[in-house]
């Protein structure tokens, strides 16, 4: 059984992550979308609101499980005996960050865990966690960023009610 892990931050959840979720699956018998409790950012969800979100927007991809995780990815991985890792690339910026981290994984995992990278849809290439809480942050429209559920969560913590 192929299987693969997709670890980020997911703070909140978005139609380009959805996006890169449903193509991997596709790929792999079974992905693990996992959260990473990451204690050098402060977030604007906690990891179990991430999670539940996750869980709604995926509930109806089989394949898919949702899960968090704290610490190295290798250690998490290895633990799961999975060993490849997804990642999404938007532009050029991305992938020189991706590149040193997934050259890392490979060396400090033994060649344990590769990354695989799945390049953005065109439409979500504009799409960050960070662009759709600033605009939301101003009571801008995200609708066409996050699934409506998700919107209304992210209003709810800037404190309008729409
Ligand atoms: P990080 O894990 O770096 O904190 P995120 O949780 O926002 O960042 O993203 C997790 C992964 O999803 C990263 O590989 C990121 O490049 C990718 N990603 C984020 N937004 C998009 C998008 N719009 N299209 C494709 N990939 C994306």
């Amino acid at each position: 059984m192929k299987a693969a892990i997709y670890p980020g931050s997911f703070d909140p959840v978005t139609f380009g992550h959805l996006d890169i979720i449903k193509r991997a699956a596709q790929i792999f018998d079974e992905l693990t979308v996992s959260v990473l409790n990451n204690k050098t950012k402060t977030p604007l969800f906690s990891v179990e609101e991430r999670v539940k979100m996750l869980e709604e927007a995926t509930r109806d991809l089989p394949n898919v499980r949702i899960e968090s995780f704290s610490g190295l990815l290798i250690d998490y991985a290895r633990d799961k005996n999975i060993h490849v890792a997804i990642r999404g690339l938007r532009a050029f910026t991305d992938f020189e960050y991706e590149l040193q981290i997934a050259q890392t994984n490979r060396k400090f995992s033994g060649g344990d865990l590769d990354t695989m990278f799945l390049t953005t849809s065109l439409e979500y290439a504009y799409l960050s966690s960070s662009t759709v809480k600033e605009v939301a942050s101003f009571n801008g429209d995200i609708s066409q960023c996050v699934p409506e559920f998700v919107g209304k969560l992210i209003y709810q913590k800037y404190g309008y009610d729409r």
